[in-house]
């Protein structure tokens, strides 16, 4: 049998450039990182070029790179996430939908719609009405996680290619949720924004290989999830070369039961610290209950949410799924009118 040896020392040191430093400084650091069989992951942000270097440290003697012309010091990363923390990049990470909608650039971003794409001429009324009230992405979900077997599980392909057409006629670019790896090729090329729900936070398989398509995504936090497993999951994705995530906090299950799930404030303030990743709020799923989502998104936002995801139906209660929990129009344009002075 043939064995394999895995290193399970992983503590990236990230090597930070003087700001005088030139190119050719980088590119020397590079080839003296790669010469001790490491990898280096140039980082050139706005503030500081930093080099990320993977592997095994203890092959690489730090007083080498100090020594190097350009290098202004070292730092070694000491959580177990590494390239989703601020330690690792300290400038927020800007995703950038079909070059029109950008989250982690300070303006929050409102992604409305329904729970489930039910029909084509539903999901067109929804989707203007949205866009008439300031929503800056349309939501809605073809294939539908539900808990019960014998509820609606949505109409799968057809329903991306309704999502796609009245993307075109609206403008506004969509978000929808895969469960299978079976449908990549059809996300890639009907999707605008890959939704990774909270069902399948866990699972990385999936995780992976929609990474590897390069679309932006959206990674809902599991719902019995810790922060530190929720960023985990994000780390499998900028793993696989693809930096465009973001975060959302759609409430974690707690002894509570008045309420769905628990809105974790405290997880999207502290995600605005410890990473540089753009996270949005889900106070639709959180709460559970249409009563309470416009105060849920507005103490969102106030807490420093780069966005809103919020369920919104043109007839609630006729909504094959989620309709207690989802606004109407009017419900909506007044929680716009709560949060507009927060989304300039
Ligand atoms: C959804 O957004 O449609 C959804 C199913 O949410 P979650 O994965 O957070 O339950
Ligand atoms: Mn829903």
């Amino acid at each position: 049998m043939q064995t394999t040896t895995i290193s399970l020392t992983f503590n990236p040191m990230i090597v930070v450039m003087k700001n005088t430093a030139t190119r050719d400084m980088v590119d020397r650091v590079l080839a003296v990182i790669e010469a001790h069989e490491l990898k280096g992951e140039p980082m050139f942000g706005t503030q500081r070029v930093a080099i990320g270097v993977l592997g095994d440290k203890d092959r690489l003697d730090e007083g080498h790179l100090l020594r190097l012309p350009g290098v202004k010091e070292i730092l070694r990363v000491s959580k177990p996430y590494k390239k989703v923390s601020r330690e690792y990049k300290p400038e927020n990470t800007v995703v950038t939908i079909n070059d029109s909608v950008q989250f982690g650039n300070g303006t929050p971003v409102i992604i409305a719609g329904p729970c489930s794409v039910e029909s084509e001429d539903r999901l067109l009324e929804i989707a203007e009405n949205v866009k008439k009230l300031g929503a800056h992405m349309l939501r809605g979900g073809a294939f539908k996680p539900r808990t019960s077997p014998y509820a609606f599980q949505g109409h799968g392909l057809e329903g991306l290619k309704i999502l796609k057409r009245v993307s075109e006629k609206t403008g506004l670019p969509i978000v929808t949720e895969i469960l299978s790896v079976h449908d990549l090729e059809a996300f890639d090329e009907y999707v605008d924004m890959i939704q990774i729900g909270s069902r399948n936070m866990h699972n990385f398989d999936l995780i992976t290989k929609v990474a590897r398509l390069g679309k932006p995504m959206l990674l809902k936090r599991g719902m019995s999830a810790t922060l530190e497993e929720f960023l985990l999951a994000a780390e499998y994705i900028l793993n696989e070369g693809n930096d465009q995530v973001v975060l959302c906090e759609r409430g974690i299950r707690t002894y509570e039961q008045s309420t769905r799930n628990i809105l974790d404030l405290n997880s999207l303030a502290l995600v605005k610290i410890i990473s540089h990743l753009p996270i949005i709020a889900d106070p639709s799923h959180a709460a559970g209950r249409y009563d309470i989502v416009p105060q849920l998104a507005v103490a969102s936002l106030a807490t420093g949410a780069d966005g809103l995801i919020v369920e919104v139906h043109n007839e609630p209660d006729k909504a094959l799924s989620d309709g207690k929990q989802s606004l109407t129009f009017e419900s909506f344009d007044k929680l716009m009118a709560r949060v507009s002075n927060l989304i300039q």
